[in-house]
């Protein structure tokens, strides 16, 4: 029987040590006072913990042939968390505990635990690990512990107060793995444009565009929400992985917003409404098409009176007005902070594990979790993935 130290107890952390505990003694170290914390805050305290459609499509990573591989054990990992007894409900693909209630998900995890007798040293922060000839030695702030297998699971540097402040990419660095630059992602962008101040608060249905270098690299559709300071809601998040990368590299960042998606030929369109309503001013005609918020700033921006008519416009006029509604440019300057971030884009390279989540570098060292350079857009993805790579190490061992 090997004993087997892993390092984080977030969704990555508690699968692996489960799966490990049937054929080792496990030792479950974390900072935090208990397991699971950020599970807690997932999915708005509802955890969607799975999407049912696991695929390459709905995650970004350097290395799609490795996460391919990973990603085939999707049913056998569902099975698994089924089997610990999470029951759920599915919704539009996207699985949640039935309860409701992500603290039902950490609760099961909990027991789970104590069932396999894995062993648990939480408030305790690893701060080192290094290998002599036959063991790895993990230093705590505390104590310095044997074990024969080590298994790191502490995350990225997302959300901060859940735990994970990204200390450990050093600890890895060391062990010769490389880290691609971690950087927030699924979070909200900024622009330094003040014209859109006045639109904060609304929340709208629109296709977005996001164009890199003038090349369009994206496109999402959903509803989106509207900030004091750019754009966030879960449209927005899931391209702001790729935002954060373009910003590092010092890109020239464009997001093109469409408001009314669900309206083929907007011009022809609001000539017709312009005909068919007679003597009606332009803020009339936006009137129950657009939030008066949004009207506000797009009016603005076209430099068109509110009361002005649409015959009286120019063509160009016409066109200006029809292009801020319909293709609204928004330059984007940064995103939000770690803290505010879902998780990071970035991490440690997949082609440097094997297909067992073992480090490439270093015998009977295991990489899981977010701390991989994956990331997934919304809807369970994320935590789908730390679950299969979990899994996946745990069962190895
Ligand atoms: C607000 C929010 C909502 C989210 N909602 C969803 C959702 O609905 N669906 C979804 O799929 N994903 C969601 N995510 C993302 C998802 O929660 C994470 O991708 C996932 O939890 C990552 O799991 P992990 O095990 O890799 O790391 P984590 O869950 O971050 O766990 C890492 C653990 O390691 C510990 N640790 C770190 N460093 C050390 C150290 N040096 N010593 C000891 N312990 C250490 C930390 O305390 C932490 O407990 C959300 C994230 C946030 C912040």
């Amino acid at each position: 029987m090997s004993k087997v130290v892993v390092i984080g107890a977030g969704a990555s952390g508690i699968i692996a040590s489960l799966k490990a505990s049937q054929k080792n003694e496990v030792l479950l170290i974390d900072g935090n006072s208990q397991c699971g914390k950020k599970l807690l805050v997932t999915g708005n305290g509802k955890c969607n913990y799975w999407n049912e459609d696991i695929s390459l499509k709905n995650y970004f990573t350097s290395d799609t042939d490795v996460l391919n591989k990973i990603l085939e054990h999707k049913n056998e990992v569902l099975d698994y968390l089924y089997s610990l007894g999470i029951y759920p409900k599915v919704k539009n693909g996207y699985y949640y505990p039935a309860s409701g209630l992500a603290a039902s998900i950490r609760e099961i995890f909990e027991r789970e635990l104590d069932r396999c007798n894995v062993k648990t040293l939480y408030n305790t922060k690893v701060l080192n690990i290094e290998k002599n000839t036959d063991k790895f030695i993990i230093t705590t702030e505390y104590e310095k512990i044997e074990a024969d297998k080590v298994i790191i699971a502490t995350g990225s540097k997302a959300a901060v107060k859940t735990g994970s402040d990204g200390s450990c990419y050093e600890i890895i660095k060391n062990f010769g793995h490389k880290v691609n630059e971690v950087l927030p992602a699924l979070v909200g962008l900024k622009t330094n444009d003040k014209s859109i101040k006045e639109w904060v608060g609304v929340r709208c249905d629109a296709k977005i565009s996001l164009f890199i270098d003038n090349k369009n690299v994206i496109e999402e559709s959903g509803e989106i929400q509207l900030t004091e300071d750019g754009i966030s809601g879960i449209c927005t998040f899931n391209i702001s992985g790729v935002v954060s990368k373009a910003i590092y590299e010092n890109k020239n960042v464009l997001v093109k917003i469409n408001f009314v998606p669900s309206i083929e030929n907007f011009y022809d369109f609001f000539e017709e409404r312009n005909e068919k309503l007679n003597n009606r001013t332009i803020e009339e005609l936006l009137e129950s098409i657009l939030n008066y918020k949004l009207t506000s700033v797009i009016l603005k921006k076209s430099r068109i009176k509110k009361d002005s008519y649409w015959d009286n416009l120019t063509d160009n006029e016409k066109l200006i007005l029809i292009k801020n509604i319909t293709d609204f440019d928004l330059e984007i300057n940064n995103t939000n902070s770690y803290d505010k971030a879902q998780v990071c884009t970035g991490g440690i390279p997949l082609n440097e594990i094997n297909n067992n989540m073992e480090s490439i570098y270093q015998n009977g060292l295991y990489l899981i979790g977010e701390i991989l350079d994956v990331d997934g857009k919304c809807g369970g993805f994320n935590l789908a993935f730390a679950f299969i790579t979990g899994y996946l190490a745990g069962k190895s061992i």
